[in-house]
């Protein structure tokens, strides 16, 4: 729980809560005078890396300082409740997919990677209609020739390569690293979300791919992707809880200010109701998150863990917002004001890295399937 950390833990928070005042606050507002909102990501970027908190999702072997789930939660829980809108800088790429790839993949893509020269898309979401899965169907002379295509993948404009889960036919999935500028490789699209970030859809026509970009081997494709998700699931919910944090503060600030009728808002029942549920459920998501990054720095496997705080935490983000612009009412609505772009945020977090009804499909089949879960 976060009131039960060890001291090293108390101090890593109290530093996080430093540089959000110090530097995240500052940089929002526009106080660093005169910067675009692209030079102000890169300036965050470069004071995290300075603060140590960038490396904190990169290994020790590449410069990183390797922190644990727990130390990660703590973090990303702080540096939401400031809803300062810095998420993407704050932490360094991690290996993702590619941890503990052999060589050559290690030094031509996972090297460049945590080095920050090269840039990574996650290629795994398919469109609608696909006549079929990505293959990669092996081609002889030490290659395999992939066709297919890919929906959805977060900055694949500038990603330099792509982590693509294939089907090997007869064989299994597998996660191939292809060349972003590889012949037959094509962005059939760009798109921006409503919560601001940036995409890319890909065709894959007859690209011919070394064997040896193949990570692991076919069949090792599918529990490799997933358990990338699953570092990224627990993420999300920190992140959400952290910015339900933000909520209920800013929430309570307009309860118990002056309001025209009279009495402040928070001296009303129906209010109060309201109120105490939006407590209630950040209260509930966070003890999740805090008990289930616990469970991971054990190593449990928290597979089902992190699809339930992934699904409660963005849900209940997601019904906070909605219950506090009732609450702040119209301007919460304008352009501009944070709760109206949290809205959109907490919408895109509902449905990225695996919408919540496909999620609670995989832990009920977890748990009912394969026995796997805690309550
Ligand atoms: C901000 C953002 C970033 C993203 N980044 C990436 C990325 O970098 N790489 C990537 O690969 N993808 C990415 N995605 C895509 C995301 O992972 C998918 O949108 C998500 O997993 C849902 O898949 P889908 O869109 O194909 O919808 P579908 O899988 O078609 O699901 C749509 C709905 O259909 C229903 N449904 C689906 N399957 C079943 C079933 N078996 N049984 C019952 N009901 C079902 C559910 O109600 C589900 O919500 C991103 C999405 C967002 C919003």
């Amino acid at each position: 729980m976060p009131e039960s950390l060890p001291r090293e833990l108390i101090e890593l928070r109290e530093r996080a809560e430093r540089f959000a005042v110090d530097v995240l606050i500052p940089y929002r507002d526009g106080a660093a005078a005169g910067r675009t909102a692209a030079a102000a990501q890169a300036a965050v970027r470069e004071a995290s890396r300075a603060a140590g908190f960038f490396g904190m999702t990169q290994p020790k072997a590449y410069g990183g300082s390797e922190a644990g789930p727990l130390a990660l939660s703590v973090v990303r829980d702080t540096f939401a409740g400031y809803n300062t809108g810095f998420d993407r800088s704050l932490f360094g790429p991690g290996p993702g997919v590619l941890a503990g790839c052999a060589e050559p993949v290690r030094s031509r893509y996972l090297v460049p990677l945590m080095a920050g020269e090269k840039r990574s898309g996650f290629a795994f979401t398919e469109p609608d209609d696909a006549a079929h899965y990505t293959r990669a169907v092996p081609a002889g002379g030490g290659e395999y020739v992939v066709d297919g295509r890919k929906s959805y993948v977060t900055r694949g404009g500038e990603a330099d390569f792509l982590n693509v889960l294939v089907d090997v036919p007869g064989e299994g999935r597998a996660v191939l690293v292809i060349d972003a500028d590889a012949p037959g490789v094509c962005i059939e699209r760009r798109f921006e979300t409503l919560d601001g970030s940036h995409h890319a859809a890909f065709r894959f026509d007859s690209v011919r791919v070394p064997v040896d970009r193949m990570i692991g081997r076919p069949g090792e494709g599918l529990p490799r992707a997933l358990g990338q998700i699953g570092d990224t699931r627990l993420a999300i919910a920190a992140r959400a809880v952290g910015l339900s944090r933000w909520v209920v503060q800013h929430t309570q600030q307009h309860l118990l200010a002056p309001h025209r009728s009279g009495a402040a808002l928070g001296q009303r029942e129906g209010v109060r109701l309201r109120y105490a549920d939006m407590r209630i459920r950040t209260f509930a998501a966070r003890s999740m998150v805090y008990r289930t990054a616990r469970l991971a720095e054990s190593g449990a496997n928290v597979v089902n863990e992190a699809i339930a705080c992934k699904v409660f935490a963005t849900e209940a983000l997601a019904e906070l917002v909605d219950a506090a612009m009732d609450l702040v009412g119209g301007k919460s609505l304008t352009v501009g004001h944070p709760l109206e772009a949290l809205y959109r945020i907490a919408r895109a977090l509902c449905t990225a890295e695996g919408g919540a009804d496909v999620l609670r499909l995989s832990l009920a089949k977890g748990s009912l399937d394969l026995g796997k879960g805690v309550l």
